[in-house]
């Protein structure tokens, strides 16, 4: 824990001195928009925002933090969904100027970028090196690689490609001190010890600050084919998705699902959408099947399988995506979800995994325990099905004051969360702990997990000062930081 006195004044001088002055930010209204997280849950403050322009600018300015015993809170897109981002003092250290795209390896099938590189730009260069990253999420156009890493990010193609810890075979990171890991390999076997690539994967910033990293590439696909259907409940909807798995193989690249009440506020935010299906259905799903071979003939296997399930009764209704832009709407319906339901009113939101065999059941379990607790509540599960993980998201009752919904937050936490408990299963999927889960994690985190993780990060991080108070350090231990 940081416990010397800081003299902030003489750290803002050094590292102005070094970073020059456009890249140490401490004007109010320069630093606002890095204060507060997406959702605008939560509201923080910094000494300054320091935006480096390379890895020796992020070594240096880690070091001085270091020995001024001033917390840093790295920063990518902020589009985290936990407040992980949210600093509570120190500085926030923005990788977003580390925007290179430093190496495409053609034989190797690897891409080497910075932390601060979009998603977009990432998919994007590996497309016109004939290449696929396949890591894709509604907010690709404004999330950054860092931040990808920082929070192992999922996404809609984790069914066929993994998530990010699938697809990084190596990094580089600033550690606590300001040392510099080169581990930067493309190699797709080192047996030489331990993976130490994972641990920085998914620690939200916490045990060090990634600059680079090099990520697999695949080949691009060529036939693509999209079909919305309805089905009468999760349970088919599961049905269908067992079914595609086991004819179309690793040709299924995506199965996503929503509820009816999902599909309806986006019908009715988004009037410019057009209803997919004639009729409503309890529950949708959306699916690719997609093959690197241009002669695949995706179309037809989707046909027979989709009727295959109209035929026994699994699916009520279904519609093929006849164009790329058709294709395109019906994936718009999916991505805009999250956004729609902000229009709803207030909404708490749980993003959780079950193992896949019960997600069907979590879904109507958990629905009905939170409508069982507050006649009215508006359930809105979606999400990656295939993958297990389910966005439980729970809009207010029309009537209900917002406020008086959301202080039932933590109420509402301990119901669907025992119930993911009892299914084996995880608190948090894919958004991560940050702020928002903090409290949550020692509820349901193995114990000796927990241990493990502690000294972790006391190894790698002495004093705590990256980015404290978040995933395993409470605010109880990070005086400084608060
Ligand atoms: P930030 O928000 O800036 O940071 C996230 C965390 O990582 C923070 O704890 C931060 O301190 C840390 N961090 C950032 N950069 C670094 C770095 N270089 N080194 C060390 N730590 C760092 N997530 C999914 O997984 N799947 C989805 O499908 C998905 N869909 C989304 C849809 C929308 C509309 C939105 C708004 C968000 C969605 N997210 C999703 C969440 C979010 O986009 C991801 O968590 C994303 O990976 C965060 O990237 P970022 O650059 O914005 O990170």
């Amino acid at each position: 824990m940081a416990t010397q006195a800081i003299d902030s004044a003489a750290l803002i001088r050094t590292l102005t001195a070094r970073l020059g002055p456009g890249s140490v930010l401490t004007e109010a209204g320069d630093i606002g928009g890095y204060l507060v997280e997406t959702r605008g849950l939560y509201q923080g403050q910094a000494l300054a925002v320091l935006r480096p322009r390379d890895l020796d600018e992020v070594a240096f300015a880690v070091r001085s933090c270091a020995e001024a015993g001033v917390p840093i809170v790295p920063q990518g897109g902020n589009t985290g969904l936990v407040g992980g981002g949210v600093p509570y003092g120190g500085v926030v250290l923005s990788l977003a100027r580390l925007d290179r795209i430093r190496e495409v390896e053609a034989v190797n099938a690897t891409i080497t970028v910075e932390a601060g590189c979009i998603l977009k730009s990432v998919q994007e260069a590996a497309d016109r090196a004939g290449y696929l990253f396949p890591l894709s999420l509604a907010s690709e156009g404004s999330c950054c690689i860092g931040g990808n890493l920082a929070t192992n990010a999922g996404g809609t193609a984790v069914l066929r490609y993994g998530n990010m810890r699938e697809l990084t075979l190596g990094l580089e990171v600033v550690l606590a001190d300001g040392r510099i890991w080169n581990g930067l390999k493309g190699l797709r076997k080192d047996n030489t010890g331990y993976d130490l690539k994972n641990l920085f994967i998914g620690s939200e910033g916490t045990l060090g600050i990634i600059t680079a990293a090099v990520l697999k590439l695949f080949p691009k696909a060529h036939t693509r084919v999209t079909a919305f259907v309805g089905c009468p409940s999760p349970h088919h909807v599961l049905k269908v998705f067992e079914r595609l798995r086991e004819r179309a193989s690793d040709q299924l690249t995506a199965f996503e699902t929503m509820a009816d009440f999902g599909l309806e506020i986006i019908l009715k935010h988004r009037p410019a959408a057009p209803r997919p299906l004639s009729g409503r259905h309890p529950f949708y799903a959306l699916i690719e099947l997609s093959s690197s071979q241009k002669d695949a003939d995706l179309q037809s296997l989707m046909e027979t399988l989709l009727g295959e399930g109209l035929e026994e009764g699994l699916i009520e209704d279904a519609v093929i995506g006849s164009s790329e832009a058709q294709s395109q709407a019906l994936w718009a319906l999916r991505e805009d979800l999250s956004e729609v339901q902000r229009l709803e009113g207030g909404s708490i939101k749980h993003d959780v995994a079950v193992p896949v065999s019960r997600v069907a059941e979590f879904i109507e379990v958990a629905t009905g325990a939170c409508e069982a607790e507050m006649p009215g509540i508006r359930v809105c599960a979606f999400g990656h099905i295939g993958d297990g993980n389910i966005h439980f998201n729970l809009s207010q009752p029309v009537s209900m004051d917002k406020s008086a919904f959301l202080a039932r937050w933590e109420h509402f936490n301990r119901i669907v969360h025992d119930i993911v408990n009892g299914m084996n299963g995880s608190i948090s999927a894919e958004h991560g702990i940050g702020l928002i889960k903090l409290d949550e994690l020692p509820h349901y985190k193995d114990p000796v997990a927990l241990d493990l993780m502690r000294s972790i990060k006391r190894t790698l991080d002495p004093q705590n000062i990256l980015n404290p108070g978040k995933v395993v350090t409470t605010r109880a231990d990070s005086p400084a930081a608060f």
